[in-house]
């Protein structure tokens, strides 16, 4: 079975020692992953070490950065590379979320440079794509979607590409409250796959995990994750409370 993957993207929020008890109360609740289930923590740079020594005991719990730099090192200041990630046992980074794109001016080809210095340095980039509402309404969501995945990623090869996570996130539906449909979230996902099959053939295309994001919420996950090719959710907001998040990690497949 593909790993199915429970993502809390904390963002720019808790400070440290929320952001502790935060993960000391979902570790309490001692869920036992099967082995396809994963459990990925995206905390801020500064607490990247912290979360990683709270889950280091525990099977198939992972820590991710929320972003690279797109260049391998140099004068950059302010900025975390994808070295620098893997010199801290990092083992995931998201990688072209809504907010980067549009905050911070990344294109797709931007992300293309640290997806491969994210696979270079054995940090498996959780890839984030996605439409815009307007896009949405005019019905060409796929057609954007596909292009995201063309320019950032099927560069790759099959033996690198298998590594890839996905995350569909519609930003119409980021930290809205608006949560796609189950059906919408399917037919996205299931498009994903094919255009993955079309590129690397139907059996790596199966194996890689695609993730739903936008207001994924404990009372909506078990619905979202029962869709055929929904591996997972990315989770914003209610990955900042203990007792949602627990909920989401059990709906896993
Ligand atoms: C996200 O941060 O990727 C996200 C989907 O946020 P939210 O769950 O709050 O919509």
């Amino acid at each position: 079975m593909r790993k199915q993957i429970a993502a809390a993207n904390w963002k720019m929020n808790l400070t440290f020692h929320q952001g502790e008890k935060l993960l000391d109360n979902i570790l309490k609740a001692d869920i036992k992953m099967n082995p396809h289930q994963y459990t990925v923590f995206a905390v801020p740079f500064p607490y990247l070490l912290m979360t990683r020594s709270e889950v280091e005991e525990e099977a198939n719990y992972y820590v991710a950065a929320q972003n690279c730099h797109h260049k391998k090192n140099g004068a950059y200041t302010g900025e975390v590379s994808a070295e620098m990630l893997h010199s801290l046992a990092v083992s995931y980074c998201i990688v072209g979320h809504s907010e980067r794109r549009e905050y911070f001016g990344e294109t797709n080809a931007m992300l293309a440079e640290k997806i491969n210095l994210c696979l270079q340095y054995f940090v498996t980039p959780i890839f984030c794509c996605g439409e815009p509402l307007a896009i949405r309404e005019s019905g060409t969501q796929n057609q954007f979607v596909e292009a995201q995945l063309k320019e950032s990623l099927f560069h790759l090869p099959a033996e690198t590409m298998k590594d890839i996570v996905i995350a569909y996130e519609p930003i119409w539906a980021i930290g809205t409250g608006k949560t796609a449909t189950t059906q919408q979230a399917q037919e996205m996902h299931a498009f994903i796959r094919s255009k993955l099959a079309g590129q690397y053939g139907p059996q790596l295309s199966e194996e890689i995990s695609i993730l739903y994001g936008g207001s994924v919420k404990a009372n909506n996950a078990g619905e979202l994750f029962a869709c055929p090719d929904v591996d997972g959710g990315l989770v914003g907001g209610a990955s900042l409370q203990a007792d949602d998040f627990i909920q989401i990690m059990r709906a896993l497949k």
